[in-house]
Order: C-alpha cells, then structure tokens, then sequence
C-alpha cells in the first residue's frame, strides 16, 4: 500500500500543453476515482503515474519517493486496462502467473498467489480455459486478478468496464468495490461515466481541459458542487439550469429567470440585478397543483416504475424533475413547481461560474 502525490504536474504534446499544473494528494489505501469528459486528460495523468507516459513538468511520488525517472515495471504498481490486455494463447491460470512468471517467482509462491487471486474473484472453476472460452466479465476479472496476483502497491484502472454491457457493468463496479474494501490497496481509478464515480469513489478529481475543478467525496461533489461545470457534471439527470438575475427585496432573495421568481436562500455575498445561474436538481423539486410555486407546463410523463421523469416547460426553457412513485400528471397539465431555497444551487455568471 501506498500514497501518491502529484505536485505541479504538466504535460506536453509538441507544443501543445495538455495537462496544466496539477497538484493533490491520494492516501494510503484510498480509492480515488479521476472523472472528466473525453479529452480531459485523465488518461494521459493516469499514464504518467504508470510510467508509460513521460511528465513534462513537476513530480509524481508513489510513497514518498519520485518516481519521475523510474522505469514503469519499477514503480510498483499494477495496471487493469478497458481491452484487458489477456495473453490469448494461456490458460487462465497462465495468464494470472504470467508477471510472477516473468520476475522468476518462486513454483510454490506463484501457485499459493494465483490460487488466492482464483478464489477471491470466483475464478477457481475457470483456472484451465483460454481467454476465448470466457464472458466479457470473466475476462474482466481475470484482468483484476493478474493485478491482484502482483500484490502491487497501487491499482491503476484506465476505463475497466467500457467494453462490458449495462448489467455487467453494475456488476463489476460492485465487485471491484468489494475488492478494495477486502484488499485496502491504494487504487486510482479513471472514467469518464460519473456515476462510476460516485458509486465508488471515497474521493473523486473531477477534470476538464487539464486542470482540476473539483476534489471531494461524492456526496460533498453532488451537495455542494464549487462550479457551474461540476453541477452539471455530476447527478444524473443532470441538474436543471437557468440564467437569471438576483432580485434582492426587502430580506428577501429570489431569482427572476424565465419569466418568474424563484425562490434562494439569502446570497449576502451577491448584489441585486446579478446575472447568476440558478441551478436545481430534479430530484429536489416538489410538482404540486397548478397555482402554487412556479407554474410549468407538462410536456413529456416517463415512468419507469419506481420513479417518473418529467419534462416541464417553463417560459422559454425545458426542465426535467423526477419524482418518487407515480404521478396522475398527463401532458399539457399545468403543475405548481415547489422548491426548498435550501436545495438551490447559485453559480455567478462570469467565465469561472463559480458557486455563490
Ligand atoms: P478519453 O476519455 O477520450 O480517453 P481523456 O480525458 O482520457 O479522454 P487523454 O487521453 O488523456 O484524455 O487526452 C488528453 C488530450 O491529450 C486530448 O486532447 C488528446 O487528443 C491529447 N493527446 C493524448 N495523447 C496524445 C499524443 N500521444 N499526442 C498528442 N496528443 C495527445
């Protein structure tokens, strides 16, 4: 086990500069997940960590040492790939021994390791098959498990589950959870699908263009998100946003955008007639009879049985809210939207979106 920092990190394609200064920290034993939009970078930052791709600037350290010059097979570390990366031609069994193989690992030692690796990942009936005679989840884990066998100091995962369908995805996700709580290694962990992030994160990166915007636990991400591009970045669906401009009266804060007044909780910071973004999460809306809160207008009624998805109109814009169990709501019905100043989330409007 181990911790990884990285310190004023950058990297450089020719002259283009893609990643720009990145500094944080990871624990010991720390499951961080690095989430972005494609392009973002956090391949090439996980790349770097693995020693497959050179740091242009600053410093990456795997516990305490810099690891800047340090060959890749050096470092460490063990690497689950989206492709798998399996030898074709070896058995299971093969395959899992293949690094120890490699190192002229001890008979006894490679068999004790890959028989370990076997049982935790429920592979122990599959030892003698090829990579051909396997699911796409049953590759996948034998790719965790030839990780598992080097016993490294640090799990790195570029985008494991891309390959597999939807259930086996939420399937595999669980399970490499479960084997972080068992094993405890330091693991960093890149997608670009945010609820991976959430779902197994104790801390997320959430990257874009190169830089970081936001470090914390899912839930600090989805609560109190710093920026206009976390917002809407994390929480699925994604959270409503509107521009509209602070009205301040009396004691009283509200938000004047598409037509109406919505309700905030008091911004001292903010001044009156400040272009903001109004943002509200759809499961934070409350549809009520038409006449109370902000009037919509129904477009769109989605059950999908313990939930309903609704898409409103109000003024110019479109917004979505779901809401728990069903609903009597049909088309073209006028609703009442009520919403807690407590749940609303208030970014100004200039380049940095930052929250208010
Ligand atoms: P994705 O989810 O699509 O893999 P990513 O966030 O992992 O995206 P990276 O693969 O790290 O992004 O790429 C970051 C940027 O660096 C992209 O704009 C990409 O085009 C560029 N890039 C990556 N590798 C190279 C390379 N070898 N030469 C030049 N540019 C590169």
């Amino acid at each position: 086990m181990a911790a990884v920092s990285f310190s004023r990190v950058e990297k450089s394609f020719g002259k283009f500069k893609i990643i720009h200064g990145i500094s944080f920290d990871i624990a010991d034993g720390e499951f961080v997940v690095m989430v972005g939009p494609s392009g973002c970078g956090k391949s090439t930052l996980l790349r770097m960590l693995a020693g497959l791709e050179e740091i242009s600037e600053g410093e990456i350290a795997i516990d305490g040492r810099v690891v800047n010059d340090l060959d890749s097979k050096d470092r460490d570390i063990a690497m689950v790939f989206q492709s798998y990366a399996l030898y074709p031609h070896m058995t299971v069994s093969d395959n899992l021994g293949f690094s120890l193989r490699l190192r002229k690992a001890d008979k006894a030692l490679i068999g004790e390791r890959v028989a370990n690796a076997a049982r935790i990942l429920d592979l122990d009936k599959l030892l003698e098959r090829f990579p051909r005679e396997l699911s796409g989840g049953q590759r996948q884990r034998v790719a965790m498990g030839r990780a598992i066998v080097r016993d490294p100091k640090v799990f790195l995962f570029d985008e494991p589950l891309s390959n597999l369908d939807a259930k086996l995805r939420v399937a595999m996700r669980a399970e490499i959870k479960a084997l972080h709580q068992r094993l405890k290694t330091t693991t960093v962990y890149v997608t670009h699908d945010q609820i991976e992030a959430m779902t197994m994160a104790d801390r997320i990166v959430v990257m874009h263009d190169g830089i970081i915007e936001q470090i914390g636990t899912p839930l600090e991400l989805f609560d109190h998100p710093g920026n206009l591009f976390v917002a809407q970045f994390i929480g699925s669906p994604a959270m409503n946003v509107f521009q509209g401009t602070l009205r301040k009266s009396g004691d009283d804060d509200r938000v004047e955008a598409e037509g109406h007044l919505w309700p905030v909780r008091k911004l001292a910071s903010a001044v009156d007639g400040q272009a903001v973004h109004y943002g509200i999460r759809p499961t934070d809306i409350q549809v009520g009879a038409a006449g109370e809160g902000v009037p919509a207008k129904v477009i769109v009624v989605e059950p999908t049985g313990a939930e309903t998805e609704l898409l409103l109109q109000v003024g110019e814009a479109k917004m979505i809210v779901v809401t728990h169990g069903r609903t009597l709501v049909q088309p073209d019905d006028m609703v009442g939207l009520r919403i807690d100043p407590a749940k609303v989330h208030v970014f100004d409007r200039s380049a940095a979106a930052a929250r208010i």
